[in-house]
């Protein structure tokens, strides 16, 4: 058994000789074999991971410089192209769809050492909370299986809750990293708008995606977030800042200033249990130097609505590239419209068309200033809110998800309710702000949830110092 608590405990372990790559990776197959059940994996690239890393044990033993992800081991969500490895979205339309090229986040990781161990499964096209609308099947929960991981990285958020790598990465357009993170117990980030590239990611919609990580501890999403950010000629909404994030991380000595809105932990979609034990616990932090500030905030109800909007738009959109011509399996016929029609009606999933529908609805004439015009204006009044708020705090708390994670075909049916419980994280997408979900508390029904905490925008440093604070604070009190 593989024993560590960090990536740079596992590279003391490998410098030491205490361990090797190819002992770590043959460690994760093994577990992976082991939990099939959780049908976390869609792939396991089991001969190529194990090649990488008996390359890497040599470089290392023969004294070659080492890199920052030196033989740690990743898992990638369905949605991010690995050259010559399938990248399916979770989808049967890409079932065989072959990437030519690597993501930029994919470069950067293999310049660093790490190994890539397989693709994760994902709701399709990233649409869902619940991994329920995979067309590979559900992934369970490891916590407790009868219950959902959370969507849409479920399969990137088990590997890591059930150590079946190290480190996973995920895409977050509306929570889908933080929400499983919360769901199964792990840290969750959500880095700013621009902050990583988003070359090589499958897109939902475009305004909202980020490439996120989920890890088991700050320190390593630190780490990850130095290597994977970046500029990148590729992407042009990219920022061309840098940052050493991991050895900064000690910035928690400084005293925070942290608003909370009332309005998030009243609400009645709130699980009671959940808010009562996150309120008590901000209600402790002003005890370890924290600063505490509620702020009003009455906005909540409109920004489901306005992401649900906008983002149906934005797919509806990025989704006409899979007609079966350009991309994607495809269903023959001998009139063109019909080969679309059937090619998509055979190939998507229902969430999916639904959600091509609805875009393509408020996008129509007549519709666009009723809906998308609306939407965009609640996006610019939430923006204008942010920007005010962080002039008087530092981070922002917020729950993460109303419930912990719920059991399967509890939600499914009723497509409103599962969108309405992404009240929490959908905001730190709109507003392009960070955002990450830390692994606090057990509930009376056994499954584990968290807190959010928020900075400004390109303000990761805050957030994950504020973040490392609050675990160290939080361990204290369960001492
Ligand atoms: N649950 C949200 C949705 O279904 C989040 C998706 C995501 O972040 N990819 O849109």
């Amino acid at each position: 058994m593989l024993n560590f608590h960090s990536i740079k405990d596992y590279q003391i372990l490998l410098a030491n000789g205490e361990t090797s790559c190819v002992e770590a990776v043959s460690f994760y197959i093994d577990n992976i074999k082991k939990n099939q059940h959780l049908n976390a994996f869609l792939e396991v690239y089991e001969t190529e991971a194990l090649e990488r890393a008996s390359l890497l044990d040599a470089a290392r033993n023969s004294n070659q410089k080492t890199g920052k992800l030196h033989g740690v081991i990743v898992g990638l969500k369905d949605v991010i192209c690995h050259k010559d490895h399938v990248a399916s979205a979770g989808s049967r339309i890409l079932e065989n769809f072959h990437s030519v090229y690597n993501a930029t986040v994919v470069e950067k990781l293999l310049a660093e050492d790490a190994i890539i161990i397989g693709r994760q499964n994902c709701d399709e096209f990233a649409m869902g909370s619940s991994n329920e609308n995979s067309a590979y099947g559900n992934v369970l929960n490891a916590a407790d299986n009868s219950k959902v991981p959370g969507g849409s990285s479920g399969g990137s958020a088990v590997s890591v809750q059930a150590n079946l790598c190290m480190i996973s990465l995920g895409s977050d357009t509306g929570g889908s990293v933080r929400q499983p993170a919360d769901f199964c117990g792990i840290v969750g980030l959500k880095p700013s708008y621009g902050r990583v590239s988003r070359f090589g990611l499958i897109a939902y919609a475009s305004s909202f995606d980020q490439i996120g990580i989920f890890t088991k501890t700050i320190a390593d999403a630190a780490l990850v977030l130095e290597v994977i950010s970046g500029s990148d000629e590729y992407d042009s909404t990219n920022t061309t800042s840098n940052f050493y994030y991991e050895r900064n991380l000690s910035l928690s000595d400084k005293k925070f200033r942290v608003g909370y809105f009332p309005t998030t932990f009243n609400h009645e979609s709130l699980d009671r249990e959940i808010g009562v034990k996150q309120k008590d616990f901000i209600d402790h932090l002003f005890k370890n130097d924290i600063e505490i500030l509620p702020i009003d905030f009455d906005l909540l109800d409109y920004i489901v609505p306005a992401y649900y909007i906008l983002t149906t738009a934005e797919a509806s959109s990025n989704l006409s590239r899979y007609d079966g011509l350009k991309y994607g399996a495809s269903q023959q016929a001998t009139q063109l419209d019909d080969q679309i029609i059937s090619t998509r009606s055979n190939f998507l999933g229902k969430e999916v068309k639904r959600r091509i529908m609805l875009g393509t609805f408020v996008l129509s004439e007549g519709y666009y200033d009723a809906y998308v015009t609306q939407a965009q204006k609640v996006r610019n009044i939430l923006l204008q809110k942010i920007q005010s708020v962080f002039r008087q705090v530092d981070a922002i708390i917020f729950p993460v998800s109303p419930t912990t994670a719920f059991k399967f075909g509890e939600k499914s049916n009723d497509p409103i309710e599962m969108f309405l419980a992404d009240i929490y994280t959908v905001f730190a997408n709109l507003t392009g702000i960070p955002a990450i979900s830390i692994p606090l508390f057990k509930h009376s029904n056994g499954m584990p949830f968290g807190i959010q905490v928020m900075a400004s925008h390109l303000n990761e440093l805050t957030l994950l110092a504020l973040s490392e604070k609050l675990m160290a604070i939080n361990k204290q009190l369960n001492n």
